[in-house]
């Protein structure tokens, strides 16, 4: 139960945005049940909580701006309301005190929470190790204890760079920006629009970086919007690694030249120009939409580092195929989506053109 507790922090704390001491706070029936729409989570407030007499509420009161969630998250909060009793805190340290039950009057701290996040990734490694599943073990951390504070901030990075990235089962970044960002929208002090500035600023950063040296190195681009990008790529030195402060990311945000997103998950990048974009046909956006990239968008790029993925792929998908275990209509699919990954790469190395290309 203890374990289950720390999970159910987790997939709040990550899939929410929220900081640990929102999540720490939050109390049962803080996620009514949404009908059709998205689940919305209200924080409470407590210093500013009036009845309608204008009496002091001690228990709170549901904040106004309600961060909106996606599915998992809502079920986190479903099964820490069976967890406690109705009506209290979601992290009640006196229901999380689970073999002994003591009495106490307020939420888990966050030392509490950073010491059962390391507990439970080595209960949960050493569950993998027991079940014969050692890929699924939680490797050590480089940079120390996972604590608290890092899921906003990988949220973030995730969502900056792994738009078409799986975060739990079949939840996309790309509907996570959306989602994430909307429970901010009138909180502008709040900050993940900040933290997701940064981030986004520097995988571009980091994007355009990786195509000048590769550029340098003899690498081509293809695809209409190669020109855009190998220019776009030119400007790399004068930013790398420079981007430390919101300002600094949106400096490089609002330049359209540097507009440069990777999209590994489609094996393309993605030069942004809003009036070519196909993912957004209804209204206008200032970003791609990555999760719905079209295939036949003028804003895309390939580079000999896409046409290698896109070779690895369609390897993969062949071997795949050729299993027994593989039922023959599915093997054609996966063969034919093989074949059709490998034309991308050869149309690739049939139009690149390279930096010294550009410039006759
Ligand atoms: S459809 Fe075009 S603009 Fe949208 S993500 Fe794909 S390449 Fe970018």
């Amino acid at each position: 139960m203890r374990h289950l507790g720390t999970a159910c922090f987790i997939v709040l704390s990550y899939l929410t945005g929220q900081r640990p001491g929102e999540t720490l706070s939050l109390r049962s029936g803080c996620c009514p049940d949404p009908g059709a729409g998205r689940p919305l989570i209200y924080g409470h407030v407590f210093k500013t909580a009036r009845d309608e007499d204008g009496n002091h509420l001690s228990r709170g009161q549901m904040r106004e701006v309600p961060w909106v969630a996606i599915p998992p998250a809502m079920r986190a909060v479903r099964v820490l309301e069976r967890m406690v009793p109705a009506d209290s805190l979601l992290f009640g340290a006196t229901a999380h005190d689970f073999p002994h039950h003591r009495t106490y009057h307020a939420a888990l701290n966050r030392p509490t929470m950073n010491r059962r996040i390391e507990d439970f990734i080595s209960w949960a490694s050493a569950l993998a190790l027991r079940l014969g599943r050692p890929h699924e073990v939680i490797p050590d951390d480089p940079h120390g204890a996972i604590g608290t504070e890092r899921f906003r901030r990988t949220l973030a990075w995730h969502i900056a760079r792994r738009p078409g990235g799986l975060v739990a089962l079949a939840i996309q970044y790309g509907h996570m920006r959306t989602a994430v960002s909307a429970g901010y929208a009138a909180r502008s002090r709040d900050g993940i629009h900040d933290l997701l500035d940064i981030e986004t600023a520097r995988a571009t950063a980091d994007t355009l970086a990786t195509l000048h040296a590769d550029l340098d190195a003899g690498g081509g681009v293809s695809g209409p919007a190669a020109r855009r990008a190998i220019h776009a790529a030119a400007q790399a030195p004068s930013f790398a690694g420079s981007v430390r402060s919101t300002r600094q990311a949106r400096a490089i945000l609002r330049n359209p030249t540097l507009a440069v997103h990777d999209n590994p998950h489609t094996f393309l990048m993605c030069v942004y120009n809003r009036d070519k974009a196909l993912c957004h046909r209804l209204g206008t956006s200032d970003t791609p939409t990555l999760d719905r990239c079209v295939s036949a968008c003028a804003n895309i790029a390939r580079t000999d580092r896409h046409a290698a993925q896109l070779r690895a792929e369609a390897e993969h998908l062949e071997k795949q195929a050729a299993s027994e275990m593989v039922p023959e209509p599915l093997a054609d699919r996966l063969r034919h989506r093989a074949d059709n990954l490998r034309d991308l790469a050869d149309q690739h190395h049939r139009n690149r053109i390279a930096n010294q290309e550009t410039t006759t």
